[in-house]
């Protein structure tokens, strides 16, 4: 009898539930089974979730597998039609203890995602192998970008209220997590649906505040135009909040976020950007950037480019546009595939050389590294940082950076 697999695909979100579910399978006593926790966010993350689903069976084929995530919750039919899958979970469900009990037959539990309104928050006592700990504090969304699908895979927003984040943070922190990223859907929308509306800023505060053992905290993604005063505030003055802030940007024209039906406008985020790091210069920016949604043009295209050094963005994720069923942007006019590849690959290109020269510019400098793996980890500006010594998971240790590759810098320990 084998222990139950678990195989998580897309965002920190995923991860954070993985550990739940791991959890509530552990308390059954669950065997020889296989858990798939899926994306929907592409058409080839789909792909490749059934892909992985097949070879699984073919290596394992008494193993029981269980589909579950966002493209579970959004094509259901299509995993339960699949010979191979035992139960399909939608994204509520998985996160229920009793879908894990043994005899729980009825093959498809999906239930209407648009339908929870509270976000009970699965208290976790840490992550598998992992150093840094997510913590979910949003789930859902309240807008409706033109391509996105993750709405309709999560449901409206629904945010943890501020003590059960807090003592989810405190309980990782003395089971020996240094770091911890609070995680969301759309993580500056949270609040929205409390009692008093409370922002971001407040939650950030608390936790800092009635968490001091807590060494680094990191948000993930964010949409600048919707941060409040006291995030920037904290952001701006708070050592123990990291100084990297990664923007849900998805383009630099804004004829093609109108299309997209974001909030913001290029100048918003390049004004973002340029006030944070005045008020905190080692800030560093990573962004989400798509190439080639519908009707943008090659003139559109330039603005996208261009918005990389106004930003002077780090971390650049590309994504190449899909059309995501039911989507208002799969009905647009589509730009052709060939050019779509090829501004990703300019955008990617434009990328890595702006995080090589930022890798460059710390040779020489002393920084804090958390490690994660024997012999490696990530400084506070989220940079992979390489020795050539083994150090032990889960230490932050003083790194004398000695050389820069394309992708990490290299260092020894201070003495
Ligand atoms: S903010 Fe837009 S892109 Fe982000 S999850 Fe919501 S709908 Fe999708």
């Amino acid at each position: 009898m084998s222990e139950t697999e678990f195989i998580t695909f897309g965002c920190r979100l995923n991860t954070y539930e993985s550990e739940v579910m791991r959890d509530h399978a552990a308390k059954v006593g669950l065997k020889d089974a296989i858990v798939f926790n899926t994306c929907a966010v592409t058409a080839e993350a789909t792909r490749q979730a059934r892909q992985a689903i097949r070879r699984a069976h073919r290596e394992k084929p008494n193993a029981k597998i269980i589909v579950t995530g966002c493209a579970a919750q959004t094509t259901p039919e299509m995993f339960a039609e699949m010979p191979e899958v035992s139960m399909v979970l939608g994204n509520e469900e998985k996160l229920q203890p009793q879908n894990w009990l043994p005899g729980a037959n009825d093959r498809v539990r999906v239930n209407e995602i648009m339908s929870p309104r509270k976000n009970h928050l699965h208290m976790i006592d840490g992550l598998t192998e992992r150093t840094r700990a997510f913590v979910q504090v949003q789930n859902g969304c309240d807008h409706r970008c033109t391509f996105c699908i993750i709405p309709f895979g999560r449901g409206n927003s629904r945010s943890v209220e501020i003590p059960a984040a807090v003592e989810q943070v405190r309980r990782l922190v003395s089971n020996g997590h240094a770091e911890v990223v609070l995680s969301g859907v759309d993580i500056t929308s949270w609040g929205a649906d409390l009692a008093g509306v409370p922002k971001l800023g407040a939650l950030v505060s608390r936790i800092l505040s009635q968490v001091p053992d807590l060494k680094r905290l990191r948000l993930s993604s964010i949409d600048s135009i919707e941060t409040d005063p006291e995030l920037m505030d904290v952001m701006a003055g708070e050592q123990r909040l990291m100084p990297h802030v990664h923007l849900s940007l998805q383009s630099g024209d804004n004829m093609i976020l109108k299309r997209m039906k974001r909030r913001h406008a290029r100048e918003d985020s390049i004004a973002f950007c340029r006030e944070l790091r005045s008020r905190r210069p080692d800030m560093v920016f990573g962004a989400d950037i798509i190439a080639g949604f519908p009707t943008e043009t090659d003139e559109m295209f330039e603005n996208s480019l261009r918005i990389i050094d106004e930003c002077e963005l780090t971390y650049l994720h590309v994504f190449p546009f899909s059309p995501r069923p039911e989507t208002p942007a799969a009905r647009m006019p589509q730009v052709d595939k060939a050019v779509i590849k090829e501004r990703a690959q300019r955008l990617r290109a434009k990328g890595e050389a702006g995080l090589a020269a930022f890798l460059r510019s710390s040779v020489g400098a002393t920084q804090r590294v958390l490690i994660e793996t024997e012999n490696a980890g990530r400084n506070e500006q989220f940079a992979q940082v390489r020795f050539t010594q083994s150090l032990s998971p889960g230490a932050i240790v003083t790194a004398h950076i000695t050389g820069a590759q394309p992708t990490y810098v290299e260092a020894r320990l201070s003495a």
